[in-house]
């Protein structure tokens, strides 16, 4: 084995030279960490292609050599794996590292073109370098996550172009056998392309879907669509005292985005995913969880809720979007449960101003505070979501709350709302140098994935240690229809194996 890794290294040296390839101590170490309580996976070594070329390169000579890769772009799956592959003693593509290119961005069609290492900061500074005219989706999480990989990952963001998958439009992808595929209006043989980055629904099937959450391709450039910078963005937040809230909330935010009078999603977050990014819990003890009472005090310090709710409007001035404000304001406050907090005052409480950044597409860090509210550096996201009904949302949260502190965890949530459904943005947050405590977490994420599966919910991202849980989930013929496209277009299963489970 040892000599077939060798002779891929040596070939690849010959070919795109030494500066494309690391096998250091330091960064065998460091592309191997992750968050996860399934330890790191230090891998064979890493490569730095430097175009689609390149990676057509890399792509042959894994096949020739039967060596497994690990494609990334920025690496800042944190949460979900990280940098670091499936298994151990693969070897990490690190795609971002030299392609990290803006190719094209158009301004009267308010679109860019992007190579897997433009990080959502470059993208930003880069338009704010323009005059500011267009605005990105940014996540609430690091600003170095970049828009191709999220978008491969089915992350999302907060305004009306939240679904960063669905915003995205033409993909150039290096298939398993080396081959270079242009999905949507590109799929067209000719040079010069007009509408692959402007028109979704082409001739032919939709190809793009099968490059997220898989392994069946080496994606090396992708469309992004932007937004005109609205001149005046005004969000608005309600603070609700109890847990049960939830209810009352979800009923609340549903119809205002149904009508589409809301144009961003709502971000309902816990007390706990608000205060826990701004510093340690304050009762941190590994085999219990934080109690109401320090809940209670943290709330106040913070000025936040049980549950707080956030939103914003878009307009030509501030002033013009006054009425909706009082709209919802009257909405909101009508049981009289809510506590109104003006756009100005959450520009004073920092985890509301990390709402604000990500309505206004502005990256911030503030939230990954999230990582350090216990010691150690564990953490996983779970992913369920739920309909866009109080009581059923009210059920979920009861279910986790009481899963989390059978484990010793801080139930630490934001629903992020949509019309029909929320996605429930778990976090689990944990000691990972604590060996009991990192089981605890382990058995906290399952024994949530379980229940949500015995009720009929899926999650909507995997961790890295549970993709092979979650693929065990799903129907036979899906497991099926995905081995057999990994065959098709990875005959030699040289991308990614086991990624979500697929082989
Ligand atoms: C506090 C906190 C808040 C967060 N908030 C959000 C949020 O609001 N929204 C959100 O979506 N996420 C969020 N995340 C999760 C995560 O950090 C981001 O999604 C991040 O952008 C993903 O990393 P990346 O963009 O660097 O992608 P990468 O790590 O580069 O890619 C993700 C995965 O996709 C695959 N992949 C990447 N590039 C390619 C390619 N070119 N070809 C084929 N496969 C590829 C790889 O398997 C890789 O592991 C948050 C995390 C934290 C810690």
């Amino acid at each position: 084995m040892t000599a077939t890794f060798d002779t891929f290294f040596k070939e690849l040296e010959s070919r795109l030279g030494a500066g494309a390839i690391n096998r250091s101590e330091e960064t065998l170490v460091r592309y191997g960490e992750n968050t996860m309580p399934g330890g790191n996976r230090r891998p064979a070594g890493v490569v730095y292609p430097s175009s689609t070329a390149e990676v057509q390169i890399v792509v042959r000579a894994a096949n020739a050599h039967g060596v497994p890769l690990y494609p990334i772009s920025t690496g800042n799956n944190i949460g979900l794996g990280s940098r670091s592959a499936s298994t151990p003693g693969l070897v990490i593509v690190d795609l971002g590292h030299k392609m990290n290119r803006i190719l094209e961005i158009d301004e009267r069609l308010a679109y860019a073109v992007v190579e897997p290492g433009v990080s959502y900061q470059t993208m930003y500074d880069e338009l704010v370098r323009r005059g500011n005219k267009l605005m990105l989706d940014v996540t609430s999480g690091p600003p170095q996550g970049g828009m191709l990989g999220n978008a491969l990952d089915k992350g999302a963001g907060y305004t009306p172009y939240f679904d960063h998958f669905g915003f995205s439009c033409g993909m150039e992808v290096v298939l398993g056998n080396g081959a270079i595929l242009r999905t949507g209006d590109g799929s067209l043989d000719h040079e010069k392309l007009v509408n692959w980055h402007t028109s979704k629904y082409s001739f032919g099937p939709i190809l793009d879907g099968l490059f997220t959450q898989s392994n069946f391709g080496i994606v090396t450039r992708m469309g992004v669509w932007l937004l005109p910078r609205p001149p005046a963005i005004q969000s608005f937040h309600f603070a609700f005292p109890d847990d049960d809230d939830l209810e009352e909330i979800i009923e609340l935010c549903r119809p205002l985005k149904l009508s589409n009078f809301v144009p961003t999603l709502f971000r309902v977050a816990n007390d706990l995913y608000l205060t826990g990014s701004e510093g340690e819990s304050p009762e941190y003890s590994s085999g219990r969880a934080i109690s109401a009472a320090a809940r209670h005090a943290l709330r106040e310090k913070f000025g936040v809720g049980a549950w707080t709710v956030s939103g914003a409007f878009y307009g030509p001035s501030a002033a013009a979007i006054e009425p909706q404000i009082q709209r919802v304001h009257d909405h909101f406050c009508k049981s009289g449960k809510a506590r109104y907090i003006s756009h100005e005052e959450a520009g004073k409480i920092p985890p509301l101003q990390v709402a604000i950044n990500a309505f206004s597409g502005i990256p911030s860090l503030g939230e990954l505070g999230l990582l350090k509210w216990r010691p150690g550096g564990g953490n996983i996201w779970f992913t369920p979501g739920t309909p866009m009904d109080g009581k059923i949302a009210n059920e979920f949260q009861h279910l986790c709350r009481k899963i989390y502190a059978d484990h010793g965890l801080d139930y630490t949530v934001m629903n992020v709302c949509g019309p029909r459904f929320a996605r429930g943005l778990h976090v689990i947050t944990f000691n990972r140098e604590n060996e009991d405590e990192r089981k605890r977490a382990d058995a906290c994420y399952r024994a949530m994935s379980k229940e949500f599966a015995a009720r009929g919910v899926f999650v909507g991202r995997a961790p890295l240690d549970y993709h092979d849980l979650h693929f065990g989930q799903t129907m036979a013929p899906f497991r099926e229809a995905c081995s057999a496209i990994k065959h098709a277009l990875d005959p030699k299963g040289v991308i990614a194996p086991g990624r979500y489970g697929i082989n």
